[in-house]
């Protein structure tokens, strides 16, 4: 463990002063994954500014919307009536993540930010280039069973982990940031990136920039919504393919909207454009789920391990949006 100040900002002005200039300073939620990396060296900061003392409120807005502060922990928001009510997809997608006790002391900004979880990433003596730029990778010929199938990039075929993320890429959340250069926001479906030939850039963030809260807009028919995490263990388990969705269907039985986000598939959380194009206007039937799932899933690609994820994508698609139609085979 290399040596480290700690400081406790009492709002987001604070914590940006803090940090403001060292390229070395760490923002903390609950320390779950930032913790975890500093122990393994894989995170070497100067200093941490605690933030778990930002604005932590779940708050409907008068559109029907929610603003959710940064520091808000993740059981509160799988908690909070107003989430399990209009969007369950939300609510079950935390829940679906680590353990109550983790989900305890995590933060919404934190998740949000969590990093990947593969394992050449931690593992100090393995080549990875989200670790040393130019080392090389070690998980395109490893054992790469939870690595991605979508937008990867030779040089990094790792996946984000989150949960929560893949809900509110569905939802078309938005990320409310301050920082040194001012407050701005930002969709989170943008936030992430694809890896490219730099997969230590893993967000749009700009140096020293916080999360402050996220919002999510009202939609009425996310009332139809759920998350389905497939995994190897039925809890404590990452995703190996996860599916967030949202259903409208007009009375002749019609798809009239649709939200579509896949997790455990690629370097950010995956919204389905492809396959909500697909199924607009279609019938909402296996035929067309199926034909929508190929649509996503058309450019991906498999490694050694984890070509299976590509079919296991695809039904699990059919089959969340079967549930939604009470067509659950
Ligand atoms: C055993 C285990 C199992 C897990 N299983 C799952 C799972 O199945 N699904 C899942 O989704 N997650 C899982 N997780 C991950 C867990 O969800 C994350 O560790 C947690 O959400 C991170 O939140 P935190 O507040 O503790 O973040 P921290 O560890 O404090 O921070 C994480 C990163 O975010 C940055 N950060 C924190 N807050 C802010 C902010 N407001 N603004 C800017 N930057 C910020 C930190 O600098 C750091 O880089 C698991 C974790 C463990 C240890």
């Amino acid at each position: 463990m290399n040596p480290f100040t700690y400081e406790r900002a009492s709002d987001a002005s604070a914590a940006i002063e803090l940090a403001k200039g060292n390229a070395a300073a760490r923002y903390l939620g609950g320390g779950t994954n930032l913790v975890d990396l500093m122990r393994e060296t894989v995170e070497r900061p100067d200093m941490l500014v605690d933030v778990t003392g930002l604005p932590r409120g779940i708050e409907p807005r008068a559109d029907g919307g929610l603003l959710i502060g940064a520091a808000a922990t993740n059981t509160a928001l799988a908690a909070d009536s107003h989430v399990r009510r209009h969007y369950p997809l939300l609510a079950r997608a935390i829940l679906a993540g680590a353990s109550a006790q983790i989900r305890n002391m995590a933060t919404v900004g934190g998740n949000i930010l969590q990093r990947t979880r593969c394992r050449y990433f931690y593992d100090n003596a393995a080549a990875c280039n989200k670790r040393q730029p130019g080392a090389g990778c070690d998980a395109r010929d490893g054992f790469n069973r939870y690595h991605a199938i979508l937008g990867a990039s030779p040089a990094c075929v790792a996946t984000h982990p989150s949960d929560m993320c893949v809900a509110l890429a569905a939802l078309d959340a938005t990320v409310h940031l301050d920082g040194p250069t001012g407050p701005r926001s930002i969709a989170l479906a943008e936030l992430h990136r694809l890896p490219g030939d730099r997969p230590d850039i893993e967000t749009e963030l700009k140096p020293g920039e916080l999360i402050t809260a996220v919002e999510l807009p009202p939609l009425p028919f996310a009332r139809r919504s759920t998350y389905r995490k497939v995994r190897d263990r039925a809890s404590y388990a990452f995703a190996l393919v996860s599916v967030a969705a949202a259903l409208d269907i007009d009375d002749g039985g019609v798809v009239r909207n649709v939200r579509l986000a896949l997790g455990g598939v690629a370097h950010k959380p995956w919204r389905a454009s492809a396959a909500e194009a697909a199924l607009k206007g279609r019938p909402a039937n296996a035929e067309s789920f199926r034909a929508a799932a190929e649509a996503e899933l058309a450019a991906a690609t498999g490694l050694r391990d984890n070509a299976f994820k590509i079919e296991l994508a695809k039904r699990t698609i059919v089959a969340v949006l079967g549930e939604l139609t009470g067509d659950d085979a």
